[in-house]
């Protein structure tokens, strides 16, 4: 059977002649099938027009279609896709020094990267560089309950939504998870099995929960204290999202390693470890690798990222852009509250309003957002999106709740 399209009849013209689905049922029923982008809006195939207040999720911060970006693909797809890891290329050197810069002024200090292809490899192997660091009877990595970090086992394992775990038992051993902004907690977890914490600086999947800074603190003290890793994932806050670079900024913490993907290829598939030089050092050759490891197409894109978010200052239009989202829809009857960074908010919802029934609703009136649990609204929108849209946004949204 194809999927059930609910908002548009393309599947059936698209899949005319096919007697199953070709895609394997992961992602359930898609709502709308989208051919085009450009900026903060998308184009579905039955020709309606679409305001992508989700970015992806978190991923295009530059907005769809980004001409520099494309550019940036386009002619590197002219010039030199890849290479293999046997030998270097221009592209990928150049990138990996400007995240190593980015993280230098962030305040993380001196280190290394190693590229791969999405935000879950980013994690794989911070947790490979935790357990060879930490060393044989070290190995136990601990992160929050509430957590996402990706869906290969380890990953999966880390991430602390233990119905998630369920199909898949047994999860591979040595993850532990405590509350999310409980230093008590977090501290006791700590024996001398544990090589590395892992968290993120506000939750994304886990509901739009920002870290406390006293926690954030808190915990990278408990770390040094014990010569334990304190690693962030910034797969989702990472790269301006929040107002900052990267989410740590805003507690003010220096994190021994940190994953990055979404934000950092504008759509490009491309995720990075970055790790302070005296961590990476645990590494050898023959510890890791990928095949598109640092691939001149995939790291020509996060580079035009990188040049195109410090051209246009997008850590300060995240913050302005937030906040005006914030205090707009805070007003609205039916919003208990707004929560989150930057440009990285959840919108809690009250009056017994159900996330998804609002997510339908916006959706039919042409406004991607998503539900990212029962009562909460995620908006993630392009950094680029304007004022107008903003405003458009913010009128459909008062629509559908009132
Ligand atoms: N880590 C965080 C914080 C995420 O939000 C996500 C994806 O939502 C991941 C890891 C996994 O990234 P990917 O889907 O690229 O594997």
């Amino acid at each position: 059977m194809v999927h059930a399209f609910r908002s548009s009849g393309v599947a059936a013209s698209l899949m005319q002649g096919q007697s199953f689905c070709p895609f394997i049922p992961v992602f359930g029923p898609p709502d709308v099938m989208f051919e085009r982008g450009e900026g903060t809006q998308l184009w579905a195939t039955d020709g309606k027009r679409y305001l992508d207040f989700l970015s992806g999720i978190a991923v295009v911060s530059l907005g769809h279609s980004n001409p520099v970006i494309a550019d940036a693909i386009a002619e590197q797809a002219r010039t030199l896709v890849h290479v293999s890891n046997f030998f270097a290329n221009p592209v990928a050197t150049e990138t990996a020094i400007m995240i190593n810069d980015l993280m230098r002024d962030a305040g993380a200090g001196d280190g290394q990267v190693f590229f791969c292809n999405s935000g879950a490899e980013a994690n794989e192997v911070g947790i490979k560089l935790a357990r060879k660091f930490g060393g044989r009877g070290r190995h136990v990595v601990v992160s929050a309950l509430g957590s996402f970090h990706g869906r290969t086992l380890a990953a999966l394992a880390m991430t602390g939504q233990p119905a998630k775990h369920e199909p898949f038992q047994p999860m591979p051993e040595g993850f532990r998870h405590v509350p999310y902004g409980d230093l008590d907690a977090l501290v006791a977890s700590l024996d001398a099995s544990v090589s590395a914490v892992v968290l993120e600086t506000v939750q994304g999947e886990g509901g739009v929960i920002p870290g406390d800074v006293a926690y954030l603190q808190g915990v990278e003290a408990a770390c040094r204290k014990r010569g334990i890793l304190f690693i962030v994932d910034e797969v989702q806050t990472g790269f301006c999202r929040t107002g900052r670079w990267f989410g740590f900024e805003h507690a003010g913490v220096s994190p021994d390693a940190v994953m990055l993907a979404k934000g950092m290829g504008n759509g490009m598939p491309i995720g990075a470890l970055w790790a302070k030089r005296e961590v990476a050092a645990a590494f050898v050759p023959g510890d890791h690798g990928s095949t598109y490891s640092g691939t001149a197409l995939a790291t020509a894109a996060t580079r035009a990222v990188i040049a195109e978010m410090k051209r246009i200052d997008a850590p300060r239009l995240a913050t302005e852009k937030g906040e005006y989202l914030r205090t707009q829809i805070s007003q609205l009857p039916q919003v208990d509250h707004v929560r989150g960074r930057g440009l990285l908010l959840g919108v809690q919802l009250s009056g017994g309003l159900v996330a998804k029934d609002v997510y339908l609703k916006l959706l039919s009136a042409g406004l991607v957002v998503n539900a990212v649990n029962d009562t909460t609204i995620r908006l993630a929108p392009p950094i680029t999106v304007s004022t107008s849209e903003m405003d458009e946004a913010i009128s459909m949204i008062s629509a559908a709740l009132a």
